[in-house]
């Protein structure tokens, strides 16, 4: 796996549909999704330069941050279950699947007991496929003006997967109603409330995502290859 050409692809494309759009392209962060590979697979993308990684599994994070250099900066994406949030700490630089209540509650006891401010972004499933988590596009606002009032939470923008399946036209369609949804809320002053960031794009989609005003980019297969799920290169490899 040529994964320093890979990177240097996809930093390429993120360049030409920044430019395409007339943004800049520094203002879009690549997150590299190494969930499923292994530290070794993970060193090879840092060695290549790549600083921001994602990861949807709590412990296989933890494994990862104590080993990767300090430097690196940590996501989360995915469910989050409430009973894996006691494991969670400052590494964490962004939780993008804040969804439910109840996770609001359990990261706020945690951020309370343990004195952390947990820097969020609100799950949206704007494509309203069943299969996906994620708030209802209606259900944004009172969970916002809930979050407010929590001390512990810290909310700086949303997220969302496109459809699977869908056409180009119809994902650029629910991208640039993230963004249209993202710019409504942006103007309600709400306490620990900083819509800026916009979480949308992987590996199929990320350049109409970029084209829609797209902040952050999660993309794992195009710089990592095809993850085989059923042999998990992370769990064979013995942790
Ligand atoms: C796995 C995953 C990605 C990366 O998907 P690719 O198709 O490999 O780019 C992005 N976002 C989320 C939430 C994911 O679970």
């Amino acid at each position: 796996m040529d994964i320093f050409g890979n990177l240097s692809a996809v930093q390429q494309r993120i360049h030409q549909a920044a430019v395409k759009s007339g943004r800049d392209p520094s203002a879009i962060k690549l997150l590299a999704v190494s969930k499923t590979m292994s530290v070794g697979t993970v060193e090879k993308a840092y060695e290549a330069g790549q600083r921001f990684f994602a990861e949807n599994r709590v412990q296989e994070w933890q494994d990862k941050v104590i080993q990767l250099p300090k430097d690196c900066e940590w996501h989360l994406i995915g469910r989050l279950q409430t009973n894996k949030v006691k494991y969670l700490d400052e590494r964490v630089t962004l939780i993008h699947s804040l969804d439910r209540l109840s996770l609001l509650e359990t990261l706020e006891s945690q951020g309370a007991q343990r004195n952390i401010v947990w820097p969020t972004l609100v799950q949206v499933n704007i494509a309203r496929d069943s299969q996906k988590a994620g708030l209802l596009e209606e259900e944004v606002e009172d969970f916002l003006t809930e979050a407010a009032g929590y001390k512990h939470i810290r909310v700086y923008g949303l997220m969302t997967i496109g459809a699977l399946n869908a056409s180009p036209e119809d994902t650029q369609g629910f991208f640039r109603q993230l963004r249209l949804l993202k710019e409504r809320l942006e103007k309600k002053t709400l306490p620990h409330v900083n819509l800026k960031e916009l979480s949308m794009g992987m590996s199929q989609d990320f350049e109409w995502a970029i084209q829609e005003g797209s902040t952050i980019i999660r993309v794992g297969r195009q710089i990592f290859g095809e993850r085989i799920d059923t042999t998990n290169e992370y769990i064979k490899g013995g942790r």
